[in-house]
């Protein structure tokens, strides 16, 4: 096993994977910001090194800077968590050439999921149901005959796309050419790349994501799903495992098709292969090739720890479990509590001064926040992750609404306020909601 991991990355996800290394018996090097001195990342492994000033360019997406960090405290793999650099194909094959081992899977495939229209033929040619859409890019001459085949209304996407910036919904024909030419500028502003596609555009749709593991030696397992569907900007807020809306067979069917995939493309470690679902019907997204923030819920449900199967699949051993091994216990559900304002969604970074995590029975906190530590300002606002499991989805509700009454946070504001009152909708209650339910939820109850 390898003896020493260096975390290139800070906050709650720096804590996870410290977390694992320490049950394995590794050793563990942060590495950190001028800005995070103190955080608690920084506390917990057994050494640290600053790599750089306050602006994430210049020190977590620092490439030279991490890998000096790796030669000088000898450390043999590094784990990159989610965000920075974790899907930066060119800094997985970097490390690879300095005989570091990436904790992830391979440059190639990160470069193959990281390009929407590639990712999206490979998915295709894996047997992964796609939404229906152009065959690749579409050239304005194609535009017309293009959305005519797909049906009104339809989406642009940006080949190089990410954070929903550069998509757009046409509705019919008329406005087809000048939004094309929007997305187009949109798209090469925000990513040098005006290339762009096509798709149907799903209008009510559930995000539901599947969950793979996989080794060297030709075991891709699927570890089941996990409801995304409530979001804010495209962004997650709030995730459960198993989804409400699938019953076994649709899981059981739907994550076969997807360990199916990853062994045809000889995938290595954990990744997550996102779809739309709507009528009954998956329809692909994309893939992250990483740990993702929304992890835990898999974790409760499956009693795995995904961590530790990474670093043992990225060190060549075989997983030791077949697909029969897994089984899906009772339900979890996951907040991601934000030091924003819950109505406004302002950031609110600055000292916490109070700090009083819920406990007991089928309660998980993680998180890399502490009495008096001053959120900085510069990276994202994720505070800390509750995470509740239950026996079903009842009892898992009944436990997150007591847990978010125990969170105690002062100085800052938070999202738990928003969760409050998401407990209390009926849709919420009955699992009944889809990818524009919290937004149309926010805007229904916003204040004067
Ligand atoms: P990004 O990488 O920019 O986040 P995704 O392809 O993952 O782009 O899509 C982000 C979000 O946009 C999805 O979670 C969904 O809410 C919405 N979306 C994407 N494709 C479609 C589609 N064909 N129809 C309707 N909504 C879509």
């Amino acid at each position: 096993m390898f003896d020493k991991v260096l975390i290139a990355n800070r906050g709650e996800i720096a804590m996870r994977v410290v977390r694992a290394c320490r049950e394995m018996g590794i050793k563990t090097v942060a590495v950190h910001s001028t800005a995070d001195a103190n955080a608690m990342h920084v506390r917990m492994a057994d050494e640290s090194v600053c790599i750089g000033p306050p602006a994430a360019k210049d020190s977590y997406n620092n490439i030279p800077a991490l890998i000096a960090a790796c030669e000088i405290t000898n450390a043999n793999a590094i784990h990159p968590g989610y965000g920075f650099l974790s899907e930066n194909a060119r800094f997985a094959e970097i490390v690879t050439a300095h005989n570091i081992t990436f904790i992830g899977p391979t440059a190639e495939h990160i470069r193959i999921m990281g390009d929407k229209v590639e990712a999206k033929r490979t998915a295709k040619m894996l047997g992964i149901p796609v939404v229906p859409g152009s065959d690749g890019a579409v050239l304005e001459a194609d535009a017309i005959a293009v959305a005519a085949e797909i049906g009104y209304p339809v989406l642009i996407k940006a080949a190089s796309g990410g954070g929903g910036r550069g998509m757009k919904v046409v509705q019919h024909e008329g406005e087809l050419l000048s939004q094309l030419s929007l997305a187009k500028n949109e798209a090469k502003s925000a990513f040098g790349d005006d290339t762009v596609y096509m798709e149907k555009y799903l209008s009510t749709p559930r995000h539901i994501e599947v969950q793979v593991l996989c080794d060297m030696h030709g075991t891709a397992l699927h570890l089941g799903e996990r409801d995304c569907s409530l979001q804010r900007r495209h962004q997650k807020v709030l995730e459960e495992a198993t989804s409400p809306a699938l019953n076994e067979s649709q899981r059981s069917e739907i994550g076969t098709i997807v360990a199916n995939a990853m062994l045809k493309l000889g995938y290595i470690g954990v990744g997550t292969v996102e779809f739309l679902y709507e009528n009954g019907e998956f329809y692909f997204i994309e893939m992250n090739t990483r740990l993702q923030v929304e992890h835990p819920i898999t974790e409760m449900i499956t009693g795995l720890d995904l961590v530790r199967e990474q670093i043992r699949v990225a060190n060549g051993a075989p997983l030791g479990l077949t697909q029969a091994d897994i089984e899906f216990r009772g339900h979890a559900i996951e907040c991601r509590v934000n030091a924003e304002n819950a109505v406004t969604f302002k950031p609110s970074p600055g000292l916490i001064r109070n700090w009083h995590v819920p406990g007991g029975l089928g309660v998980r906190v993680d998180s890399a926040a502490y009495a008096g530590y001053s959120i900085p300002p510069y990276y994202d606002s994720l505070i800390g992750k509750l995470i509740v499991h239950g026996r079903n989805r009842t009892e898992c509700l009944m436990r997150l609404r007591r847990s978010l009454d125990e969170f105690v946070v002062d100085g800052v504001d938070t999202t738990i306020p928003l969760f409050q009152r998401l407990m209390l909708e009926p849709d919420f209650q009955n699992g009944d909601y889809h990818i524009h339910w919290l937004e149309e939820f926010l805007a229904r109850t916003a204040p004067a």
